[in-house]
């Protein structure tokens, strides 16, 4: 008896051409290819219950195409979630295709997930990793995770991402930052305020703990910055 092989496919809930609102490459045109489920549930997540459609690995690629010629030239491809490692199968074939395509790849990733990412790191360009902190995301503490994860970057372009609210403590903040310090301290750290939906600007109240927050990181981590989500305020996607 043969067996068929299932085509190669992945939950997808978006592809989209936009500007990067985010990071060091905020304002390039970017391709996003948006993967559906996260393993996080954090308190803040825009993205939680949004339903996608499986779509081919040659489904994804003609998408790409044709953004391409219609929107591009793109600086990147920007796999983003969700959490794009939980689709690891699925990366392991497209970003090699990507490649072979001469795309660029920015992978937008909890910075947990360390196994997974070690299966398609070669592919990656750009990296840009969470470090989530439990009193903002009401989630367990994943430092060991973090810095794991944080290690295997080496040598490539990399960025870090930590979500700000007013009830952040003090001390996992430092406990982080003296990681990243440890292993990669000359990593743009971005102290992002949290924003739920399009409201992307935070209050007088939390920019100030957001200026104490960065004096006191760059003790640790001297390229530390206040990021914003650009995307918000143009209202684009
Ligand atoms: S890691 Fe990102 S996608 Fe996952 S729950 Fe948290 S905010 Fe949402």
């Amino acid at each position: 008896m043969t067996f068929r092989k299932a085509p190669v496919s992945a939950r997808i809930t978006e592809i989209f051409s936009s500007i990067q609102g985010e990071g060091p490459r905020m304002g390039e045109r970017h391709i996003f290819i948006r993967f559906e489920a996260c393993h996080m549930k954090c308190d803040y997540c825009d993205e939680a219950g949004k339903i996608g459609r499986t779509l081919s690995l040659p489904d994804v690629l003609r998408m790409l195409e044709k953004l391409e010629k219609t929107h591009g030239p793109h600086a990147c491809v920007c796999l983003t979630g969700g959490e794009p490692l939980l689709h690891v199968d699925f990366l392991k074939l497209l970003c090699p295709a990507l490649k072979k395509m001469r795309h660029r790849i920015l992978l937008e990733t909890s910075g947990i997930l360390w196994k997974s990412f070690s299966k398609v790191l070669k592919d990656c360009d750009i990296i840009a990793m969470d470090l989530k902190l439990p009193s903002v995301t009401r989630q367990a503490d994943y430092l060991e995770e973090h810095r794991r994860f944080l290690r295997l970057t080496k040598g490539r372009e990399t960025y870090i991402k930590i979500v700000v609210s007013p009830r952040i403590e003090l001390t996992e903040y430092g406990k982080h930052l003296r990681m990243v310090a440890a292993v990669a301290p000359a990593t743009p750290v971005f102290l992002q305020p949290m924003s739920r939906g399009k409201h992307g600007i935070p209050g007088p109240a939390l920019m100030r703990f957001l200026g104490t927050l960065q004096r006191t990181g760059a003790k640790w981590t001297p390229n530390i910055r206040v990021g914003i989500q650009l995307h918000k305020i143009l209202h684009v996607r």
